[in-house]
């Protein structure tokens, strides 16, 4: 930083020094964008002052008419935004501007470095935007003067774009920020469209900021000639110029036009408004409620998933309009919380305009909206599941995990179950429904089985599911770290009880079968009692107890555990985020009809019976994607197996 008179200058720092670089070298066609960023900022700006007046009319002064001009001068190649918004302090404007602090932005940024397509990165300025820098697209200088709403000072901002930018005292009278842009030649070598003229301005504005909810004015200039009473222009008579203040967009919201006249662009235009997300939505649903109480609202799905989806205290909600007046920037009353991704508006035409945050949470409306959105929203996953897999599973596998959450709360459990997709030993790659699921399910079987696990690959041949499939049972892997937690809520889909596959017991065929296992089993069991109690207690330390399962048909052995017992995994979660958790023991099952139980049969007493024993917990430990309890014995024993 150097210091001059009342001036400082800085260095941007390198990630927006990178990108103001690559703005500046621009090859994207679309450049007319920087117009609609502007406005959009401006737009912000003035919501905010907006909001600030609700609780402190003072702040607007005698500057009440809140508005946004676009000023341009040919000859001088200028074109500036102003609005009489919040502004910025000092400090306000080094944090913003100069910085990234934008996390789409630092994606942008990644994605170029990955790509190698840093000379050509026309599409993903198109995908992301970058908001106020993209005036660096047409303007080889960019000057910014604002003061902050109620303050006495006012900031200078100034950049060539050039990796430096200067910050000085401004003498801006009124409140508000004004950025100028002196645009690049037009006649040179990649210049740009002529965007000082009045006619091009107007055209962006109504192409882009149209539905922008403050007037957006320009000066316009045009010669009056005198006329006659009959409105003819009077020969020889005089000529005036008149020149006025003319507003360019309609102001007229998106949600109140007829459908038929919304295009697709005009859609995706207001929700790069409401969400800042610059990739277009995957969903757009437009819904009117009609009846008792009448609003309106204007849902979008995003195509991605925002990096701060899960963050704990994630901000969500919905704007809230009252009879087109916007009332709260973001409304997560609006929302369940399972369905925070959901960006957009509702305008009602019932609340009182002037209510406040605290009555409107007592308000009974709200609740009804809620409920109303919510049955809709999960009416259209279902269409689209129904009507669009693939557009569906793209949908699911950005959002999936947060409607999963939704399974707790007893009154969407309903509608969530049949948008539920698990990935299943049916097929490698497609999930499954848990209807297809039943659809599917064998002669004789009357429950839906998964098993719980870390990925795929280590549930996909887990010992537990031996049976299962050897059956031809179809099993579920609830791989997702929320899974366990929604299993618990899970018990049944269509009467069929939901059960998991290494828990209690299972059973498999049909009843005569059952009874025959059970009495194999029985008479196995006794034969072995002996060898059944020296591995208990030999195990001790590790198991609830040895016993022999119809479970397995190939492996030796595996872990189980009781109906309600929580998973190894989940314990470990829940112990490292502070929980107590009790110490569960599970139980080592074997099979009965492995070639190792005659060998274990043979090794009682002897000295090598304990490592054995050790080394068949083991293997079931580790096929279960756990860790063993002494791994430096458990690796020395495989060696000497490995010997032998
Ligand atoms: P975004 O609008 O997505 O936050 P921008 O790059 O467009 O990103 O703007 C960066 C920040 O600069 C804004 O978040 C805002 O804090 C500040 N800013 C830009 N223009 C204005 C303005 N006209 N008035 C007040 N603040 C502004
Ligand atoms: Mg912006």
């Amino acid at each position: 930083m150097t210091a001059t008179a009342n001036g400082e200058t800085h260095k941007f720092e390198a990630e927006t020094a990178r990108l103001l670089d690559l703005m500046i070298h621009s090859l994207y066609t679309n450049k007319e964008i920087f117009l609609r960023e502007l406005i959009s900022n401006a737009s912000d700006a003035l919501d905010k002052l907006h909001f600030e007046a609700l609780t402190n009319e003072d702040i607007l002064g005698d500057d009440k008419e809140l508005q946004i001009l676009v000023e341009s001068d040919t000859d001088e190649r200028t074109i500036s935004v102003s609005d009489n918004g919040i502004g910025m302090s000092r400090e306000d404007v080094a944090a913003n501007i100069g910085t990234i602090a934008k996390s789409g932005t630092r994606e942008l940024l990644e994605k170029l470095r990955e790509s190698g397509e840093a000379d050509q990165p026309a599409d993903f300025i198109g995908q992301f935007g970058v908001g106020f820098y993209s005036a660096f697209m047409v303007a080889d200088r960019v000057v910014l003067e604002t003061r902050r709403a109620g303050e006495d000072t006012a900031t200078r901002w100034e950049s060539a774009g050039d990796g430096e930018y200067t910050l000085l005292d401004s003498d801006k009278e009124s409140r508000g920020t004004k950025v100028t842009l002196h645009l690049k030649p037009t006649d040179t070598e990649g210049g740009v469209d002529d965007y000082t003229l009045p006619f091009r301005i107007a055209q962006i504005v109504r192409a882009h900021s149209d539905f922008v909810a403050y007037p957006i004015k320009q000066e316009q200039t045009r010669q009056e000639v005198e006329r006659d009473k009959d409105g003819n222009a009077v020969e020889g008579g005089k000529e005036e110029t008149i020149t006025e203040l003319v507003t360019l967009n309609s102001m007229r919201p998106i949600w109140t036009r007829p459908q038929a006249e919304i295009s697709e662009e005009d859609y995706a235009e207001f929700y790069r408004h409401v969400s800042h997300d610059w990739q277009p939505p995957s969903e757009t649903y437009h819904l009117k409620a009609e009846g008792r109480l009448e609003y309106t609202t204007l849902l979008y799905i995003p195509s991605h998933a925002p990096p701060d989806l899960f963050y704990p205290n994630q901000q969500y909600g919905l704007q809230l309009y009252v009879r087109r007046v916007l009332i709260l920037e973001q409304y997560e009353e609006l929302l369940p919380r399972h369905l925070r991704f959901v960006r957009g508006i509702v305008d009602s035409a019932d609340l009182p305009l002037n209510i406040s945050r605290q009555r409107l949470q007592e308000d009974r409306h709200i609740k009804q909206i809620r409920q109303w959105i919510t049955g809709r929203l999960v009416d259209n996953f279902q269409q689209m599941q129904q009507d669009r897999p693939e557009e569906y599973a793209s949908f699911w596998s950005h959002f999936g995990a947060v409607l999963k959450e939704g399974v707790a709360d007893p009154s969407a459990k309903e509608g969530l179950l049949p948008l539920l997709m698990f990935p299943s030993s049916h097929d490698a790659e497609k999930s499954t429904s848990l209807a297809d699921y039943v659809s599917r399910m064998k002669e004789g079987q009357e429950e839906i089985y998964y098993i719980t696990g870390q990925a795929r690959e280590i549930v996909e041949n887990a010992p537990q599911t031996e049976q299962l499939k050897a059956a031809g049972y179809e099993v579920l892997y609830f791989v997702d770290s929320i899974d366990e937690f929604m299993a618990q809520f899970l018990d049944k889909f269509q009467e069929k009880v939901l059960r998991n596959a290494s828990r209690g017991t299972i059973e498999v065929g049909g009843e005569e079968d059952r009874k025959k296992s059970e009495e194999d089993l029985k008479k196995e069991s006794e034969n072995y009692e002996p060898l059944l109690k020296s591995l208990t207690t030999e195990l001790e330390p590790y198991v609830k107890e040895v016993r022999f399962t119809s479970r397995l048909t190939d492996s030796p052995a595996c872990l189980v555990g009781e109906e309600f017992d929580i998973s190894p995994q989940l314990a470990k979660m829940l112990a490292q985020a502070g929980s107590d958790v009790p110490d569960q023991k599970r139980t080592l099952e074997l099979n009965p009809k492995h070639a190792m139980i005659k060998k274990l049969q043979s090794l009682q007493g002897e000295d090598t019976f304990g490592d054995l024993a050790f080394l068949l917990y083991g293997g079931a430990l580790l096929s279960d994607g756990g860790e063993v309890p002494d791994p430096a014995r458990f690796g020395r024993l495989m060696t000497e197996l490995m010997l032998k």
